[in-house]
């Protein structure tokens, strides 16, 4: 129905071919939902959109829960040659209004107990909701099943989605992927990691990220393999599913909250092949845990939003702890130095990519987009690392201060931000501490200006008004911020002192 330059058309090729085959399966196993059924949705999707003065091209802004009508949403909007734009289920209307208005989308999707908050936001937009159980505007708008949808033609350099990366100065920015971009990099994947119809993935990340909605989504679909798709991360769920199951992917938290869990025996893994970490770094103590408790050695593999997935540690051969592996087929990996001249292998230095994983920049921002990829391609990722003699690649720290809690990015300037906006406050360091189960937690150090303050006060300025993945765990009073002689605040300096806040 399309050319081989749609993403869709990829992605449908096993419903074309088996149209019975299971997409979705309950955690005992059991088919669920076929191949032939999720796209059939997706088509009717498709044809609502439209209906709704959808035109190629067009965003479809999307905050829902997770469901496989979501999944057919995303299918859908792709097919009518929209330009998929998914929004964290944690931002508030504050930030979802900034959305909105820098993306201006001709539809907004959103759950039924948010409408109200999101209609007087979304302008000219057709307003649709969509619930966790695929009930709303939306469901009501669709055509009957088998109504024929006639698809928009798009090129392999159109846009498929929209993902926003919170930016360092607390603007967040648009990434746009095309159509090869996502393309590409799920079918490197799918050979990388040998996914087969006869897989069984547990789905357990949302599909407003790039891990969940490209990496895990996409492997699975391009390579016919079934999910089992759970709304959210729960250790006891993943548990159940996994004795008839065979691959996971997962952020590091995953793996901690497993390890925490009686169940996750040696046995109960003994279905499984394969077992992914990304997002975050892994530590070599979970690494190593999960060997000793499960007998399989986690893979560990590397990306963002911007460039999808840059390396992996290898199928077959040693999967390194504490490192990334190697760059993916048809990835080109440098570390540079601050000049872009590559360094010497051990040396640290900033990782930059290019391919046709690399996106295609930012939505209307040409400047950051040219201060972060290079007119040559290559993609300036502001992560730091290291390349080990057998080419192994070690990320050792972030150069754009993000912190990563529970798989989630946080930027501290955005906090920081809007705390020393609140009165009485002179002005605050947010950073990311160490976190036996987040990974890192967000903790905010605070200079008050002439009163006591307490961690209340605070929490009633920013709580309603900022995602709770983002808002510290902690507030620390102090009389002032350490400085060096050029008055930046020494964020390491404040990591050091609070590194043991939670351990
Ligand atoms: P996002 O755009 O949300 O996918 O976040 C991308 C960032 O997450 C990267 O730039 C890295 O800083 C970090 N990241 C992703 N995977 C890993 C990993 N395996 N180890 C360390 N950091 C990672």
């Amino acid at each position: 129905m399309f050319d081989d330059n749609h993403l869709i058309s990829r992605l449908a090729r096993h419903a074309s071919t088996a149209p019975d085959a299971p997409f979705a399966r309950r955690a005992d196993g059991q088919p669920d939902v076929s191949y032939g059924a999720l796209f059939g949705g997706a088509q009717r999707m498709a044809a609502a959109l439209v209906a709704a003065g959808l035109s190629p091209g067009d965003r479809v802004a999307v905050q829902v829960e997770k469901s496989l009508q979501a999944l057919e949403l995303y299918l859908g909007t792709v097919m009518a040659g929209g330009v998929f734009l998914p929004l964290n289920t944690g931002y508030t209307a504050d930030e979802v209004a900034y959305f909105l208005t820098d993306a201006t989308p001709s539809v907004v999707v959103c759950d039924p107990s948010r409408a109200d908050d999101i209609a007087p936001l979304a302008g000219a937009a057709h307003l649709f909701t969509l619930d966790a159980d695929g009930q709303g505007t939306l469901a009501r708008a669709l055509p009957a099943p088998g109504t024929p949808f006639a698809a928009a033609p798009r090129g392999a350099d159109d846009l498929a989605a929209i993902l926003y990366t919170s930016g360092t100065t607390g603007r967040s920015k648009g990434a746009m992927l095309s159509h090869a971009n996502l393309a590409s990099n799920s079918e490197t994947l799918v050979d990388y990691w040998r996914f087969t119809p006869d897989d069984v993935l547990i789905h357990a990340l949302p599909i407003f990220h790039t891990h969940g909605l490209f990496v895990a989504t996409n492997v699975a679909l391009l390579s016919g393999a079934s999910v089992v798709f759970l709304p959210r991360f729960d250790a006891d769920a993943v548990l159940d599913a996994m004795p008839s199951a065979t691959a996971l992917m997962g952020v590091p938290t995953f793996y901690t909250r497993l390890l925490d869990n009686p169940r996750l025996t040696r046995d109960r893994a003994a279905n499984m092949r394969l077992f992914i970490s990304g997002s975050a770094p892994m530590l070599r103590d979970t690494h190593e845990k999960w060997q000793a408790r499960t007998g399989h050695t986690v893979l560990e593999r590397y990306g963002m939003t911007e460039t999808n997935m840059n390396t992996s540690n290898p199928y077959e051969g040693e999967r390194r702890a504490g490192t990334v592996g190697f760059p993916l087929p048809g990835v080109e990996l440098r570390i540079v130095d601050a000049d872009g001249t590559p360094v010497d292998r051990g040396e640290i230095g900033v990782i930059e990519v290019r391919g046709p994983n690399v996106f295609q920049g930012y939505w209307q921002m040409p400047g950051k987009t040219a201060e972060e990829l290079r007119p040559d391609g290559w993609f300036i990722t502001g992560d730091q690392a290291t390349e080990d003699a057998d080419g192994y690649i070690t990320i050792v720290g972030r150069a754009k201060d993000m912190v990563i809690t529970g798989g989630f990015n946080v930027y501290p300037k955005e906090i920081e931000s809007m705390i020393d906006d609140i009165e009485g406050i002179a002005e605050s360091a947010v950073i990311g501490v160490p976190h036996p189960d987040f990974g890192e937690a967000v903790i905010a150090v605070i200079v008050a200006e002439n009163r006591a303050m307490t961690e209340a006060e605070v929490m009633a300025e920013i709580g309603s008004r900022l995602a709770r993945f983002k808002q510290p765990k902690t507030y620390i009073f102090v009389p002032e911020l350490p400085r060096n002689t050029m008055g930046k605040v020494q964020k390491k300096a404040l990591r050091e002192t609070y590194q043991n806040l939670f351990s």
